[in-house]
């Protein structure tokens, strides 16, 4: 197709690049409109957190530690579907929990 030899311009494909929607892998946030054209992660502290959880993530279904819900007793892997830290399922059984302890069935 290029025998010709007729260089080929490659304006239209990074003006196709920028009409995308570019957002960080690993924030999730938009990415900067000064961000390369091959970026992916908004910083490099961002990437490197990026790839720390990734790597966390490997460990833990490797080592396969669950936790389980106080409030409902559903089952996770801890560090996969939830962070590490997490206690509780979900949001809702967090809310649940602490109003169940915010109000005490004896009253004031
Ligand atoms: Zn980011
Ligand atoms: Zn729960």
């Amino acid at each position: 197709m290029d025998s010709n030899g007729a260089p080929r311009l490659k304006l239209t494909v990074i003006t196709d690049d920028a009409c995308e929607p570019r957002s960080c892998r690993g924030y999730g946030g938009p990415l900067m409109p000064s961000a390369k054209a091959t970026a992916v992660f908004c910083e490099d502290a961002c990437r490197s957190r990026h790839w720390r959880r990734a790597r966390a993530r490997t460990e833990a279904v490797k080592a396969g530690v669950t936790a389980s819900c106080p409030q409902c007793g559903a089952v996770w892997t801890v560090g996969v579907d939830r962070p590490v830290f997490a206690v509780y399922c979900s949001p809702a059984c967090r809310k649940r929990a602490w109003h169940t302890r915010r109000a005490p069935s004896g009253g004031v």
